[in-house]
């Protein structure tokens, strides 16, 4: 007997977002079909725009029925959906047990690159951002991380293409590599997304040994290291989890994945005012960079309501540049996207929850 449907009762049915090829593969066969229904069906998935199984004209009406009672396919809700003047979409979804996370879309010039979350909340507790302030919740599975990316490639029109995926959305992704793995090779994949994975950026708050294991298997990714500071007592006092591992364990880290994949790692610097934007902090910068083939990306702090942190002044920002530059760092200033609809991880989810964070200078 059926029991009926209650917002208590799990959905036991996989995830098809979860589902490997092979896997595809060896239940059709299992359920008398010829093994290549499996690509037919991805197909629909990843290059179509089609949303229900009864879609999938090319395959036998009963099988599309016995999929859709087999599988589910969109697990998440879009409880909001927000646009920015400069052309930034933000969505944000809830999961099938309520949980939240967020993603988004981004245009600058012919890019289009979406920023992707890897688990609910963040555990790494950065004292200047919104996805950790209550901790933790789950990692996302390799099909919630691909469900992100297909509902925001669907709201570009048919002329305009994906080019661009960064894992910058909440969460650290390699405190998930696995799904954030199975995810992105799906996602490089010809028969799956296919952007080619120099145009993927798995960005880190600097874990060595995941980013050690990343070299190892000569990850194609592009890898970027969130540093914010140049020495060890300001960055623990920013990023708290570099108590436990020191930039100069991820400086050696982040040499290893260049020895080993040929890949120009990029560094991430938030400038944060009266922070980490002193003259004195981009020496320091300049000289633990010198030397190393990197990219120093610094953003313009995007404030987080509640959180006692600002953007430095536009004079200090080209004070802080100058310096870099004469030091002969390859540097860029990333433009802030999407400020007038909270595009900063976990801002988005943070104000549509209760309570507003306590700050913790
Ligand atoms: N955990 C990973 C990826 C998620 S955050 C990491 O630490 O890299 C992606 C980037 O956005 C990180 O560099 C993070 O420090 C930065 N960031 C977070 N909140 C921000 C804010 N309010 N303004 C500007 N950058 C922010």
């Amino acid at each position: 007997m059926k029991t009926p449907a209650s917002s208590t009762t799990q959905d036991a049915r996989p995830h098809l977002l979860d589902v490997t090829i092979e896997a595809l593969t060896e239940w059709m066969v299992a359920a008398g079909q010829p093994a290549f229904r499996a690509k037919q069906v991805l197909r629909w998935v990843y290059s179509s725009v089609v949303r229900e199984f009864t879609e999938m004209s090319d395959l036998p009406a009963a099988l599309r029925e016995q999929l859709a009672g087999e599988f589910r396919w969109w697990t998440t809700r879009v409880v909001e959906h927000q646009t920015a003047t400069d052309g930034t979409e933000k969505l944000l979804l809830e999961l099938a047990d309520g949980g939240r996370i967020e993603c988004v879309l981004l245009r600058d010039g012919g890019r289009r690159s979406i920023c992707v979350s890897s688990q609910v909340g963040c555990a790494m507790g950065c004292v200047f951002c919104a996805s950790g302030l209550d901790g933790v919740e789950r990692n996302l599975s390799r099909g919630e991380i691909l469900e992100q990316m297909l509902l925001l490639r669907r709201l570009l029109p048919a002329e305009e293409r994906l080019s661009h995926i960064v894992m910058m959305g909440m969460g650290e992704p390699l405190a998930n590599l696995d799904s954030v793995l199975g995810a992105l090779e799906v996602a490089r994949s010809p028969q799956g997304l296919g952007i080619s994975p120099r145009r993927i950026t798995i960005s880190t708050v600097g874990l060595p040994a995941a980013i050690a294991r990343l070299a190892r298997h000569n990850s194609p990714f592009h890898l970027a290291i969130s540093l914010h500071a140049p020495n060890d007592a300001l960055r623990t006092r920013i990023v708290p989890t570099n108590a436990k591992t020191g930039i100069d364990a991820i400086m050696a880290a982040a040499d290893d994945y260049f020895q080993a994949t040929g890949r120009r790692l990029t560094f991430e610097y938030v400038l944060l005012d009266g922070i980490n934007d002193s003259d004195q902090c981009a020496h320091e910068l300049v000289a633990l960079l010198r030397g190393r083939v990197s990219m120093l990306n610094v953003i313009p702090y995007n404030p987080v309501a509640g959180l006692p942190y600002a953007t430095p002044a536009t004079s200090r920002q080209h004070r802080f540049r100058a310096i870099i530059e004469a030091g002969g760092i390859n540097v860029q200033f990333r433009q802030r996207k999407g400020d007038s609809i909270d595009a900063a991880c976990g801002q988005l989810r943070r104000k549509k929850s209760a309570s507003l964070p306590v700050a913790k200078a």
